[in-house]
C-alpha cells in the first residue's frame, strides 16, 4: 500500500506498544514517519530503523517529553523545518496512575492529566499554523472506552481521556473549514506494557465484558489509525471510532 506516499506523520509515545505499531503501519502505508517518545535516543533511533528497514521509507526518532509544552513546540518546529511539514499528527501517548479517588494523590492527578490531555493541547497547538497553512491535515487522538463510560480507580485517566474527545470534536470543528479532519478512537483493552501491569483477576473480570471475548492487539488501532489518516476518510471529522470487540454496544 501506498497511500499515504509523499505524507509526514508524527506519532507520539512510539516506543512500545499502540504507538509503535501505529508508527510501523503509517510506514508501510508510505508516510515518513517520526517517533516520539521519553526513551534515550539511541533505544528510539533502532525502533525507527526497523521500521524504515521493514517497508523502505525514512522513519526517525525524536526524544521528547510530551507533557512539556516548551519541549514539543521545539521538536515540532525542528520536524517540520527538516521534513517540510506534517501531514499527519497522531497523538498517542499516554499514561496511567490507577486508584481509587480517595488515594489518589494530586501527583497522580497531574502526571495523568498532562501526559494523556495536556500533551495534545501541546502538540496540536504547535502543528495549528502548519495545518493552516497545508489547508489539510489529519489529527487522531487516542482516547479510551473508559473516556465514553467511567471506570472505578481511574478518575484521572477517565477525566482526561473525556477530556481528549471534547477537545477532539472542539478542534474538528475550528478546523474544519480549512480542509482539517480530528477524530478520536477509544480502543477498549489492548494487549500492551499498559495492560500487562494489570491484576489478572481484574483484567479476567474485564475481559467477560468484551463480546469478542479477547483483547485487542496494537495493531487493531494502528489500523483504524491509518484509515483516518487516509483520504478514505476525509468526510469524517469529531468522530470518536471504539476499536473495543463490541465492549460499548
Ligand atoms: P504503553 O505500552 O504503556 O506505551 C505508552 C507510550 O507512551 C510509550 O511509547 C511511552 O514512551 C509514551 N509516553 C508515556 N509518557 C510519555 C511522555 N510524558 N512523553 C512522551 N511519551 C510518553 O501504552 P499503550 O497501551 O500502547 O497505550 C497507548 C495509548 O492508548 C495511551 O494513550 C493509552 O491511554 C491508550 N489506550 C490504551 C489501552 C490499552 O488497553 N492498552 C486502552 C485504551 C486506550 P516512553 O516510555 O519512551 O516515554
Amino acid at each position: 500500500m501506498s497511500e499515504l506516499q509523499g505524507k509526514v506523520a508524527l506519532v507520539t509515545g512510539a516506543t512500545r506498544g499502540i504507538g509503535y505499531a501505529i508508527a510501523d503501519t503509517l510506514a508501510r502505508d508510505g508516510a515518513t514517519v517520526v517517533l516520539t517518545g521519553r526513551s534515550a535516543q539511541e533505544t528510539g533511533d533502532a525502533l525507527a530503523a526497523k521500521i524504515a528497514e521493514a517497508h523502505g521509507g525514512t522513519a526517525v526518532y525524536r526524544q521528547c517529553d510530551v507533557s512539556d509544552f516548551s519541549a514539543v513546540d521545539q521538536m515540532v518546529k525542528a520536524v517540520i523545518k527538516e521534513l517540510g511539514g506534517i501531514d499527519i499528527l497522531v497523538n498517542n501517548a499516554g499514561i496511567t496512575r490507577d486508584k481509587v479517588l480517595l488515594a489518589m494523590s494530586e501527583q497522580d492527578w497531574d502526571q495523568v492529566l498532562d501526559t494523556n490531555l495536556k500533551s495534545m493541547f501541546n502538540t496540536i497547538h504547535a502543528c495549528y499554523r502548519n495545518f493552516m497553512k497545508k489547508k489539510a491535515g489529519k489529527i487522531i487522538n487516542i482516547s479510551s472506552v473508559s473516556g465514553l463510560m467511567g471506570n472505578s480507580a481511574q478518575a484521572n485517566y477517565t477525566a482526561a481521556k473525556g477530556g481528549v474527545i471534547a477537545l477532539t470534536k472542539t478542534v474538528a470543528r475550528e478546523l474544519a473549514s480549512r480542509g482539517i479532519n480530528c477524530n478520536a478512537i477509544a480502543p477498549g483493552t489492548i494487549e500492551t506494557e499498559m495492560t500487562a501491569k494489570m491484576d489478572q483477576g481484574a483484567l479476567d473480570a474485564l475481559l467477560k465484558t468484551v463480546p469478542m471475548g479477547r483483547m485487542g492487539k496494537p495493531e487493531d488501532i494502528a489500523e483504524c489509525v491509518a484509515f483516518l489518516a487516509s483520504d478514505r476518510a476525509k468526510y469524517i471529522t469529531g468522530e470518536v471510532i471504539r476499536v473495543d470487540g463490541g465492549i460499548g454496544m
